[in-house]
């Protein structure tokens, strides 16, 4: 059983609020609008809107509740649950399928960075190509 988290403090509590929540918490992956309000819908039985689910997600976005991740240069933005560890994704050119990377490629790195005088407070990583069903390769 998962902990519940705690409801953020400055946060109004309304049930279109729960429901994207409590989609982001159980999502593996980062999520579009569109299919947060497809999984709503499929667990409450009623209709979501899709521009309450946006209004509820900026203001997630604002509250540090959420981060949005623009991949494949902003084409689709997917929104994920800030659980304050940083994670990488590879997203498929053709299917837009998206594969969570188990390590930071730049951890390596990062410590040259800090020795030639720069702090760093975080990075931005894109990585994209095809997913073994869509490789041409493959094909
Ligand atoms: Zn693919
Ligand atoms: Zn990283």
């Amino acid at each position: 059983m998962k902990e519940q988290r705690e409801w953020p403090a400055g946060l109004k509590r309304t049930q279109s609020r729960e429901c994207v929540l409590a989609v982001l918490e159980r999502a593996q992956k980062p999520l579009s609008a569109m299919e947060i309000c497809a999984e709503i819908e499929k667990g409450g039985g009623k209709s979501a809107w899709l521009s309450t689910v946006y209004r509820t997600l900026e203001l997630f976005e604002k509250k540090g509740l959420v981060v949005k991740l623009a991949l494949l240069g902003g084409e689709t933005a997917l929104y994920e649950l800030n659980r304050f560890e940083h994670k990488h994704y590879a997203v498929c050119l053709a299917c837009h399928k998206i594969i969570a990377m188990d390590n930071c490629p730049m951890e390596r790195f990062l410590p040259d960075i800090q020795d030639a005088g720069f702090r760093v407070l975080g990075h931005n990583l894109e990585i994209y190509g095809y997913c073994n069903e869509c490789d041409p390769k493959n094909g």
